[in-house]
């Protein structure tokens, strides 16, 4: 535990919207809980930078020395299609589309997001709670809010008295909503639903009788609202009151602060000590949607396949990018910016396979302790990437002086900072070699042009049995073919 004690992390809690010192309720012990993902379509790259930012906050937090539990929930149930609790599940909606069972949907998704995230070399959490595995646990939250009298029946639904909460408690603290200008501009709507305001929030839902993911409660069959999945299983497995949320900044209203009405509701105090908010990721300076094909999926930066790039990146490369930005602004992503994070990571590898190569001298020129620091520094300024991979990339540029003969360390000094450079990069930024794979790229690419040609001739044999099982098996390890008028190339996803 001593470098828990040498450090200080000041981090910017959204909840006061100033920077604080990190103090754990119960060092060494960090309770930190993340919204994940609704697994009813691919994750979207925005997600990545989110969940990307919030492994380096829990690698950074392991690598001091805390014990982090970290809890990143799975929504595979609840999450309707707008905020309004109008519309279909977005689970249920898949499954009806493609004619789904709603948990073949999910295991679907759940699978596709644990492969990017591993691609991503992103930790998975310590426990990884679904909403549908804690029905019983969100029925038992109701009660108590229920108990409390923050909540009313309609119909076999249960809805979140916001207004009478305000009575107690403040609410909109987290976004910075003016809520009695909400409350005052939304009166009108009133009578056209079942809710007493507006503002008032599902926590169980009457199931009609086409909803197909329903539960048993003491209400009738429906199933659990969204927001309170996050609030029963942060409470179950990091308590009442814990040390970090996370999320994407998209995420503060209505559902972070439905979940500290929850809380607060069912047990009379403030769930979290620190809130933290990702910032977004925008693509070519506009917001990613579908709908206006301004869109990138994380395989499609991989394989290099979408009209915006002018060729694959890795992962390792897209993870540098989004960290030389720090996570509470915004990022934009573009085919030039990855190609300058190509080049910066590269450079940032070949240090440290310089600074195993490099002979030692009589004296130190500088003081690696300082430069080390530095890093350390930035890091504990509110987990600022950007300004630690700058510090990295000074070390850089010194290490190469000491190559040229301009500067020099001593053997112990180069073993300090061969070692502490290559804590920071591999184990606190995750970023990893992305040619370890290829470590003789020449050897690997001679073996994959011999596949390529026993295929060619393959298909000139007519063979096409053998020359589809070689792409296809080729395509199992990640190495995709793409053939062509010039011939046949592949590219490593
Ligand atoms: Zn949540």
């Amino acid at each position: 535990m001593k470098q828990v004690q040498q450090h200080t992390i000041m981090l910017f809690n959204s909840l006061t919207g100033k920077k604080e010192r990190f103090e754990p309720l119960n060092p060494p012990f960090v309770g930190m809980y993340v919204c994940g993902p609704t697994v009813y379509n691919d994750v979207h790259l925005g997600n990545c930078r989110t969940f990307i930012s919030f492994d380096v906050v829990f690698r950074y937090l392991q690598h001091l020395g805390y014990k982090v539990r970290y809890v990143r929930n799975i929504t595979d149930a609840g999450h309707l299609e707008n905020d309004a609790d109008e519309g279909e599940d977005k689970i249920a909606k898949k499954a009806r589309l493609e004619q789904l069972e709603p948990m073949e949907v999910v295991q679907r998704y759940t699978v596709g997001f644990h492969r990017i995230m591993e691609r991503f070399n992103v930790l998975p959490p310590s426990i990884e709670p679904t909403a549908t595995g804690h029905i019983v646990e969100q029925i038992q939250m109701i009660k108590k809010i229920i108990d409390k009298g923050l909540a009313y029946e309609v119909n076999g639904s249960i809805y979140f008295d916001v207004r009478k909460y305000m009575e107690r408690e403040s609410y909109g603290e987290l976004s910075g909503r003016n809520v009695d200008e909400l409350l005052a501009g939304t009166r009108e709507l009133e009578g056209q639903s079942e809710k007493r305001n507006s503002l008032d929030f599902a926590l169980w839902k009457k199931a009609l009788p086409t909803h197909i993911m329903r539960w048993e409660s003491p209400w009738g069959e429906g199933f659990p609202g969204w927001h309170l999945e996050c609030s029963a299983m942060s409470t179950k497995y990091l308590g009442e009151v814990f040390d970090i949320h996370g999320g994407g900044m998209d995420l503060k209203f209505p559902h972070h602060e439905c979940e500290i009405a929850q809380c607060t509701a069912a047990h009379n105090k403030k769930p979290v000590r620190y809130w933290m908010h990702a910032n977004m990721l925008t693509l070519n300076g506009k917001r990613m949607s579908k709908s206006t094909g301004n869109t990138l999926l994380p395989q499609e930066i991989f394989s290099g396949q979408n009209p915006f790039l002018s060729k694959p990146y890795s992962p390792a490369v897209v993870r540098f990018f989004m960290l030389q930005a720090h996570y509470r602004s915004t990022l934009d992503i573009s085919d030039e910016a990855l190609a300058a994070a190509e080049k910066g990571f590269r450079r940032l590898m070949d240090t440290l396979t310089l600074l195993s190569d490099l002979r030692p001298s009589e004296k130190s020129s500088f003081d690696v302790r300082l430069s080390v620091q530095k890093v350390y520094n930035a890091l504990n300024d509110d987990f600022n990437t950007p300004v630690a991979i700058a510090e990295l990339f000074e070390i850089s540029r010194l290490v190469n002086l000491i190559k040229m003969g301009q500067e020099s360390l001593t053997a112990q000094d180069l073993q300090f900072l061969s070692d502490a450079v290559s804590k920071l990069i591999l184990d606190v930024l995750g970023l990893e070699n992305d040619q370890a794979s290829v470590n003789e790229p020449n050897k690997f690419d001679a073996v994959i042009q011999i596949l390529i040609d026993i295929r060619n001739k393959a298909r000139a044999d007519r063979n096409f049995t053998l020359s589809d099982s070689i792409r296809d098996q080729l395509l199992n390890v990640g190495i995709q073919l793409k053939d062509s008028k010039d011939g046949t190339t592949y590219t490593v996803i």
